[in-house]
């Protein structure tokens, strides 16, 4: 099968460009269900409270499938899910806000309210960067090696599995990082079964500069092929600008390309700050298959994936 055409997008008409080309993984949702777990069906106009209380820098203290509560050190916003839907902040009703939505365990509200409660509750000031030469991030970074344990991810056509390859791709990146003198985190150690929700919460308890999960994909045609960046349809500019960063190294290492596409994965509308999903090629492509489990190139993908983490923090 032909190379799939390599899409990459530059310039501020982005977001616009990918939101007409969301695209579902694998031509369908077996890729899609294969990654970050299940897609989360996402209110159109939504943002999820995490997304929220990033854009105010707040943190969200309580969240369930009908309530969520974000604070700061200084202010309290509460949410109360559809019908009787209801905003309070610190304490007082807060009207006009729209539709409070419930999907995939948590709740999304208007875009727009973000700009609304931000004029409301202006953030706290935003943490002093270093100046003159960077030495390092100041948040960590969150290193997401996709599946573990119960979950195997999916199975190549050679039998071995996706949590396997994921977490060796992302010990490497992970090591490469430190060795740059980055602060990293890991989602989980060794063949560990954790939580979707558990690895956002990791990435948001530690104020992340940025999450990156990893992922091999899988679907019935044993002819696709290529590396995936995935962001969340609401994603931020950061977000984006990362996504940017790793499609390009994964490019010019030589990797096949499909670019960067939008899903709502969990691990990605539940991560406050910015957030994106690496799709690294396809365990169900014979041929895509055997490298993906070759140590020679788990190391070109992980020297080219931290490169551009490295260049996206520093920029
Ligand atoms: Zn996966």
């Amino acid at each position: 099968m032909p190379k799939l055409p390599s899409p990459r997008i530059f310039g501020v008409s982005l977001l616009a460009a990918l939101s007409l080309a969301a695209v579902v993984g694998c031509e369908g949702q077996t890729g899609i269900a294969a990654a970050g777990g299940p897609v989360v069906r996402t209110p159109p106009g939504s943002i999820s409270v995490y997304q929220l209380a990033g854009r105010l820098g707040m943190r969200v203290v309580a969240s369930t499938a009908t309530s969520a509560t974000l604070c700061s050190g200084r202010d309290t916003v509460t949410f109360f899910a559809d019908p009787g839907g209801a905003v309070y902040v610190n304490a007082q009703p807060f009207a006009g806000h729209g539709p409070i939505s419930s999907a995939g365990g948590m709740l999304f509200v208007p875009e727009p309210l973000a700009p609304q409660l931000a004029q409301l509750l202006p953030p706290p000031a935003p943490r002093p960067r270093p100046t003159g030469r960077w030495v390092g991030p100041l948040g960590p970074v969150v290193i997401d090696a996709g599946h573990g344990g119960k979950d195997p991810g999916a199975i190549s056509v050679l039998k071995t599995t996706e949590k396997d390859v994921n977490l060796a791709v992302a010990e490497r990146v992970c090591d490469l990082l430190a060795a740059d003198g980055v602060e990293v985190v890991r989602t989980r150690r060794g063949d560990r079964f954790v939580e979707l929700n558990d690895r956002a919460a990791v990435a948001n308890r530690c104020d992340a500069e940025l999450f990156v999960s990893i992922h091999a994909d899988s679907c019935d045609n044993p002819d696709a092929s290529g590396s995936t960046v995935y962001i969340c349809r609401a994603a931020s500019l950061d977000s984006l600008a990362a996504a940017r960063a790793v499609e390009r190294a994964l490019c010019d290492a030589g990797v096949d390309s499909r670019g960067i596409r939008e899903a709502d994965f969990r691990v990605l509308v539940r991560t406050s700050g910015p957030a994106i999903l690496i799709e690294l090629g396809y365990l169900s492509n014979p041929a895509e298959a055997r490298r993906l489990q070759q140590a020679d190139y788990q190391a070109r993908l992980a020297a080219a994936i931290s490169q551009a983490i490295l260049q996206h923090l520093r920029s």
